[in-house]
Protein backbone atom coordinates (compact mmCIF):
# COMPACT_ATOMS: atom_id res chain seq x y z
CA UNK A 1 0.00 0.00 0.00
CA UNK A 2 1.70 3.19 -0.82
CA UNK A 3 1.13 6.54 0.73
CA UNK A 4 -1.17 9.69 -0.56
CA UNK A 5 0.63 13.33 -0.79
CA UNK A 6 -0.32 16.20 -0.94
CA UNK A 7 2.59 18.95 -2.47
CA UNK A 8 1.90 22.76 -1.88
CA UNK A 9 3.97 23.47 -5.12
CA UNK A 10 4.29 27.21 -5.25
CA UNK A 11 6.52 28.89 -7.86
CA UNK A 12 7.41 26.46 -10.75
CA UNK A 13 11.20 27.76 -10.17
CA UNK A 14 10.94 24.91 -7.66
CA UNK A 15 11.70 22.62 -10.40
CA UNK A 16 15.21 23.63 -11.16
CA UNK A 17 16.05 25.31 -7.34
CA UNK A 18 17.69 23.81 -4.71
CA UNK A 19 16.12 25.25 -1.70
CA UNK A 20 14.00 24.21 1.61
CA UNK A 21 10.76 23.11 -0.04
CA UNK A 22 12.78 21.21 -2.61
CA UNK A 23 14.82 19.31 0.30
CA UNK A 24 11.88 18.01 1.94
CA UNK A 25 10.30 16.97 -1.35
CA UNK A 26 13.44 15.03 -2.10
CA UNK A 27 12.74 13.47 1.47
CA UNK A 28 9.13 12.13 1.00
CA UNK A 29 10.22 10.69 -1.97
CA UNK A 30 13.03 9.09 0.06
CA UNK A 31 10.78 8.24 2.62
CA UNK A 32 8.10 6.14 0.51
CA UNK A 33 9.06 2.65 -1.44
CA UNK A 34 9.33 3.51 -4.83
CA UNK A 35 5.97 3.91 -6.91
CA UNK A 36 4.96 1.18 -9.48
CA UNK A 37 3.21 4.58 -11.28
CA UNK A 38 2.15 7.92 -10.01
CA UNK A 39 -1.50 9.45 -10.83
CA UNK A 40 -0.96 13.76 -10.45
CA UNK A 41 -3.53 15.54 -9.45
CA UNK A 42 -2.90 19.19 -10.88
CA UNK A 43 -4.54 22.45 -10.08
CA UNK A 44 -2.91 23.22 -13.82
CA UNK A 45 -5.51 21.05 -15.09
CA UNK A 46 -9.02 22.60 -13.83
CA UNK A 47 -11.12 22.30 -17.30
CA UNK A 48 -14.96 20.84 -17.86
CA UNK A 49 -15.01 17.31 -16.82
CA UNK A 50 -13.00 15.01 -15.43
CA UNK A 51 -10.63 13.49 -17.57
CA UNK A 52 -7.68 10.54 -17.53
CA UNK A 53 -4.50 11.41 -19.42
CA UNK A 54 -4.14 8.49 -21.30
CA UNK A 55 -1.32 9.37 -23.26
CA UNK A 56 1.07 6.79 -24.38
CA UNK A 57 4.12 9.25 -23.79
CA UNK A 58 2.74 12.77 -22.19
CA UNK A 59 4.43 15.73 -23.29
CA UNK A 60 5.61 18.26 -21.04
CA UNK A 61 3.34 21.51 -20.76
CA UNK A 62 5.39 24.91 -20.25
CA UNK A 63 1.89 26.41 -18.99
CA UNK A 64 3.70 29.71 -17.44
CA UNK A 65 5.42 32.68 -19.02
CA UNK A 66 8.35 34.88 -18.03
CA UNK A 67 10.31 32.38 -16.65
CA UNK A 68 13.80 31.85 -17.52
CA UNK A 69 15.22 29.40 -20.58
CA UNK A 70 16.34 26.80 -17.76
CA UNK A 71 12.95 26.19 -16.40
CA UNK A 72 10.97 26.72 -20.18
CA UNK A 73 13.52 24.11 -21.69
CA UNK A 74 12.96 21.47 -18.90
CA UNK A 75 11.61 18.01 -20.27
CA UNK A 76 10.53 15.27 -18.28
CA UNK A 77 10.09 12.18 -19.86
CA UNK A 78 8.09 9.77 -18.12
CA UNK A 79 6.50 7.37 -19.85
CA UNK A 80 2.48 7.45 -19.74
CA UNK A 81 0.23 4.62 -18.24
CA UNK A 82 -2.52 4.45 -20.38
CA UNK A 83 -3.43 0.47 -18.83
CA UNK A 84 -4.20 2.01 -15.28
CA UNK A 85 -5.06 5.27 -16.88
CA UNK A 86 -8.39 3.30 -18.17
CA UNK A 87 -8.58 1.48 -14.80
CA UNK A 88 -8.87 4.45 -13.17
CA UNK A 89 -11.40 5.65 -15.37
CA UNK A 90 -13.48 2.91 -15.05
CA UNK A 91 -13.07 3.45 -11.54
CA UNK A 92 -13.83 7.01 -11.62
CA UNK A 93 -17.35 6.11 -13.64
CA UNK A 94 -19.31 6.63 -16.29
CA UNK A 95 -19.30 10.57 -16.56
CA UNK A 96 -15.33 10.41 -17.13
CA UNK A 97 -13.73 11.19 -19.97
CA UNK A 98 -9.98 9.32 -21.33
CA UNK A 99 -7.85 12.74 -22.83
CA UNK A 100 -4.68 11.92 -24.50
CA UNK A 101 -3.75 15.38 -26.29
CA UNK A 102 -2.77 16.64 -22.43
CA UNK A 103 0.31 16.24 -20.69
CA UNK A 104 2.00 16.67 -17.42
CA UNK A 105 1.64 20.36 -16.17
CA UNK A 106 3.77 22.03 -14.31
CA UNK A 107 1.97 21.35 -11.16
CA UNK A 108 2.91 17.71 -11.62
CA UNK A 109 6.25 18.08 -12.85
CA UNK A 110 7.80 20.41 -11.11
CA UNK A 111 7.66 18.75 -7.74
CA UNK A 112 8.00 15.13 -9.66
CA UNK A 113 11.29 15.92 -11.39
CA UNK A 114 12.47 17.02 -7.91
CA UNK A 115 10.99 13.63 -6.22
CA UNK A 116 12.09 11.82 -9.11
CA UNK A 117 14.79 12.67 -11.32
CA UNK A 118 15.57 10.17 -13.43
CA UNK A 119 11.81 10.32 -14.62
CA UNK A 120 11.54 6.01 -14.75
CA UNK A 121 8.10 5.85 -13.20
CA UNK A 122 4.95 5.83 -15.52
CA UNK A 123 2.98 9.21 -15.07
CA UNK A 124 -0.47 10.36 -15.77
CA UNK A 125 -2.58 12.97 -14.21
CA UNK A 126 -6.75 13.32 -14.30
CA UNK A 127 -7.74 16.53 -14.52
CA UNK A 128 -10.35 18.34 -12.00
CA UNK A 129 -13.86 19.24 -13.28
CA UNK A 130 -14.38 22.78 -12.71
CA UNK A 131 -18.18 22.34 -12.29
CA UNK A 132 -18.01 19.85 -9.33
CA UNK A 133 -18.21 21.39 -5.89
CA UNK A 134 -16.16 20.33 -3.28
CA UNK A 135 -17.94 17.49 -1.85
CA UNK A 136 -17.73 16.15 -5.35
CA UNK A 137 -13.87 16.25 -5.30
CA UNK A 138 -13.77 14.64 -2.34
CA UNK A 139 -16.01 11.52 -3.39
CA UNK A 140 -13.63 11.59 -6.15
CA UNK A 141 -10.52 10.96 -3.94
CA UNK A 142 -12.25 8.33 -2.10
CA UNK A 143 -12.23 6.07 -5.47
CA UNK A 144 -9.05 6.48 -5.82
CA UNK A 145 -8.30 4.54 -3.01
CA UNK A 146 -8.14 1.17 -4.39
CA UNK A 147 -4.84 2.57 -6.50
CA UNK A 148 -3.05 2.34 -3.14
CA UNK A 149 -3.02 -0.79 -2.85
CA UNK A 150 -1.92 -1.48 -6.94
CA UNK A 151 1.29 0.87 -5.79
CA UNK A 152 0.43 3.73 -6.92
CA UNK A 153 1.08 7.00 -5.58
CA UNK A 154 -0.99 9.46 -5.74
CA UNK A 155 -0.18 13.15 -5.69
CA UNK A 156 -2.36 15.92 -5.57
CA UNK A 157 -0.17 19.43 -6.31
CA UNK A 158 -1.57 22.71 -5.38
CA UNK A 159 -1.46 25.22 -3.02
CA UNK A 160 -3.80 25.49 0.29
CA UNK A 161 -3.27 29.29 0.25
CA UNK A 162 -2.95 30.72 -3.35
CA UNK A 163 -3.98 34.15 -3.76
CA UNK A 164 -2.09 35.55 -6.83
CA UNK A 165 -3.52 38.95 -6.82
CA UNK A 166 -2.31 39.82 -3.83
CA UNK A 167 1.07 38.26 -4.26
CA UNK A 168 3.90 40.01 -2.67
CA UNK A 169 7.41 38.49 -3.54
CA UNK A 170 9.47 41.21 -1.15
CA UNK A 171 7.64 39.03 1.57
CA UNK A 172 9.33 36.17 3.45
CA UNK A 173 6.70 35.11 5.25
CA UNK A 174 2.68 35.31 5.20
CA UNK A 175 -0.64 37.63 5.79
CA UNK A 176 -2.06 36.89 9.19
CA UNK A 177 -4.86 35.37 6.95
CA UNK A 178 -3.01 33.34 4.93
CA UNK A 179 -1.28 31.51 8.53
CA UNK A 180 -5.10 31.94 9.82
CA UNK A 181 -6.60 29.65 6.54
CA UNK A 182 -3.36 27.77 6.56
CA UNK A 183 -3.97 26.68 10.25
CA UNK A 184 -7.70 25.92 10.23
CA UNK A 185 -7.08 23.61 7.24
CA UNK A 186 -4.10 22.10 9.67
CA UNK A 187 -6.11 21.49 12.66
CA UNK A 188 -8.76 19.93 10.82
CA UNK A 189 -6.40 17.29 9.07
CA UNK A 190 -4.92 16.67 12.03
CA UNK A 191 -8.21 15.61 13.58
CA UNK A 192 -9.35 14.05 10.77
CA UNK A 193 -12.47 16.49 10.74
CA UNK A 194 -12.29 16.58 6.60
CA UNK A 195 -15.72 17.60 6.52
CA UNK A 196 -14.69 20.99 7.96
CA UNK A 197 -11.60 21.19 5.03
CA UNK A 198 -14.97 20.46 2.53
CA UNK A 199 -16.61 23.44 4.04
CA UNK A 200 -13.69 25.21 4.57
CA UNK A 201 -15.68 28.66 4.46
CA UNK A 202 -16.08 27.77 8.16
CA UNK A 203 -12.62 29.15 8.37
CA UNK A 204 -14.43 32.49 8.11
CA UNK A 205 -12.45 35.77 7.24
CA UNK A 206 -9.45 34.26 6.26
CA UNK A 207 -11.54 32.02 3.46
CA UNK A 208 -12.22 34.85 1.73
CA UNK A 209 -8.67 35.89 1.23
CA UNK A 210 -7.12 32.39 1.06
CA UNK A 211 -7.85 32.12 -3.06
CA UNK A 212 -10.48 33.84 -5.20
CA UNK A 213 -10.30 30.61 -7.59
CA UNK A 214 -10.14 26.91 -5.87
CA UNK A 215 -8.64 25.08 -8.32
CA UNK A 216 -5.06 25.24 -5.76
CA UNK A 217 -6.98 23.87 -3.04
CA UNK A 218 -8.78 21.52 -4.51
CA UNK A 219 -6.14 18.70 -5.15
CA UNK A 220 -6.14 18.44 -1.15
CA UNK A 221 -9.01 17.21 -1.69
CA UNK A 222 -8.65 14.44 -3.38
CA UNK A 223 -5.63 13.66 -1.46
CA UNK A 224 -8.13 13.66 1.92
CA UNK A 225 -10.56 11.77 0.37
CA UNK A 226 -7.65 8.71 -0.60
CA UNK A 227 -6.52 8.61 3.16
CA UNK A 228 -7.53 5.93 5.19
CA UNK A 229 -8.33 5.37 8.85
CA UNK A 230 -4.78 3.91 10.14
CA UNK A 231 -2.75 6.45 7.85
CA UNK A 232 0.14 8.30 10.09
CA UNK A 233 0.20 12.04 9.10
CA UNK A 234 3.34 14.27 8.43
CA UNK A 235 3.82 17.37 7.54
CA UNK A 236 6.25 18.64 5.41
CA UNK A 237 6.99 22.75 5.02
CA UNK A 238 4.66 24.19 7.02
CA UNK A 239 4.99 28.05 5.67
CA UNK A 240 3.70 30.63 4.02
CA UNK A 241 5.63 33.03 1.51
CA UNK A 242 5.11 35.99 -0.40
CA UNK A 243 2.01 36.73 1.92
CA UNK A 244 -0.74 34.81 -0.01
CA UNK A 245 0.97 31.55 -0.58
CA UNK A 246 1.01 28.45 1.91
CA UNK A 247 3.65 25.23 0.97
CA UNK A 248 2.48 23.09 3.48
CA UNK A 249 2.30 19.99 2.38
CA UNK A 250 0.75 16.44 3.97
CA UNK A 251 1.95 12.80 3.91
CA UNK A 252 -0.16 10.11 4.60
CA UNK A 253 1.48 6.84 5.34
CA UNK A 254 -0.15 3.81 5.77
CA UNK A 255 1.17 1.68 9.28
CA UNK A 256 4.43 0.21 9.04
CA UNK A 257 3.58 -3.59 9.49
CA UNK A 258 0.37 -2.66 6.38
ZN1 LIG B 1 0.35 26.34 -9.43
Amino acid sequence: MMPIIFIGHGSPMNAIEDNEYTEKWQKIAASMPKPEAILAVSAHWFVAHTRVLTAQNPRTIHDFYGFPDALQNVQYKAIGAPKLAYETKDLLGEHVLSDDTWGLDHGTWSVLRVMYPEADIPMYQISIDQGASAEEHFAMGAKLKALREKNVLIVGSGNVVHNLSLIDFSMSGGYDWAYAFDKFIKNNIENRTFENVINYHQAGESAKHAFYTPEHFYPLLYVLGGVEKGDELKIYNESCMGGSLSMTSYVFYPPVNK
